[in-house]
């Protein structure tokens, strides 16, 4: 029960947030009462079920996001703050893909990383 109890709670997160979290953002946005672990598996459960997906960036951070339409992200390397933006190229590279090498394209994974606007008036 307590499992079900963390998944639905971890879910109203997910959803609130249209930008990746780490599984220790949503730990400190959980009631105490859930140990780390509890929750690795829940969204590990939760990306094998397709719900969400998971990212790694170049800090070795695995972050989650709610699965569901297509977009990109674009990470600031100093302040960890995610930008989420719809626009994609990828169908182009897709489609040399298909016609040069002769694949079935299933997916892409693409992401960017920067320095955001604020940050680098701070440089
Ligand atoms: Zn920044
Ligand atoms: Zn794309």
């Amino acid at each position: 029960m307590r499992n079900t109890k963390a998944r639905r709670e971890i879910l109203e997160i997910m959803e609130k947030h249209d930008f990746p979290l780490s599984a220790e953002q949503i730990y400190q946005m959980l009631d105490k009462d859930y140990d780390k672990s509890t929750i690795y598996r829940n969204l590990k459960y939760f990306e094998v079920e397709g719900e969400l997906n998971s990212i790694v960036f170049s800090d070795k951070i695995t972050y989650f996001y709610k699965s569901g339409g297509h977009f990109h992200f674009i990470y600031c390397v100093k302040c960890k703050k995610f930008e989420r933006f719809d626009l994609c190229y990828a169908e182009s590279m897709s489609k040399y893909i298909r016609e040069s090498l002769g694949y079935k394209v299933l997916s892409h994974t693409l992401y960017f990383e920067g320095i955001c606007k604020t940050c680098q008036k701070s440089i």
